[in-house]
């Protein structure tokens, strides 16, 4: 058998703890992780696609081998399968993400059966945490300390003014 992999897809705009606690959960569980940052340029993003590739790999970099950082476009299944990866992995905070997520979950299962979805459940304290809120409590200057890594926090406040991003 060769080496399972899993992907770790999703915005991260911005990365938040909430985030950082599933990757290293699901870490010990595959041989690599690929974090997957997609390339959705619909709304206009607080952090651009390179900007967050970048804060992912320092980020990850201190977190010990086994995870790599990409951006991808197009489907999701057809990446996963490129990389030759056996899961998707995917976090669940609420029965508020249950919904979504299970319909994506199938509809990538019917796009290709090989792949599972994994879902994980993060630390309590990061369960209300979403990078929606995170943008709105930076926009209104809110205090993020503990919420967002310290090298996310540095680059949210090189933005200005605050204001001038939409949540
Ligand atoms: P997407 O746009 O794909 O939802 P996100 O960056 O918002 O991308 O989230 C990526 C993944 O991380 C999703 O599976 C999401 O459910 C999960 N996630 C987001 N916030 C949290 C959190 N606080 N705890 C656990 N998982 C989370």
């Amino acid at each position: 058998m060769g080496a399972r992999i899993a992907v770790y897809p999703g915005s991260f705009d911005p990365l938040h703890e909430g985030h950082l606690d599933i990757m290293r959960r699901c870490r010990p569980l595959f041989d690599e992780v690929v974090v997957a940052v997609l390339e959705n340029e619909g709304k206009a993003p607080l952090f651009s696609v390179p900007e967050r590739v970048d804060m992912l790999r320092e980020l990850l970099a201190q977190e010990g081998p086994g995870f790599r950082v990409e951006s991808f476009s197009g489907l999701l299944v057809e990446f996963v399968d490129r990389l030759g990866a056996c899961a998707i992995v995917r976090g669940l905070r609420a029965v508020s993400d249950f919904e979504y997520e299970f319909q994506m979950a199938l509809m990538n299962r019917r796009l290709d059966p090989r792949i599972e979805t994994v879902f994980m459940t993060p630390r309590e304290e990061y369960s209300f945490v979403s990078s929606r809120l995170v943008k709105e409590v930076f926009r209104l200057g809110g205090d993020l300390r503990g919420l967002v890594p310290d090298a996310v926090l540095r680059r949210l406040g090189e933005r200005l003014p605050p204001q001038g991003v939409s949540a």
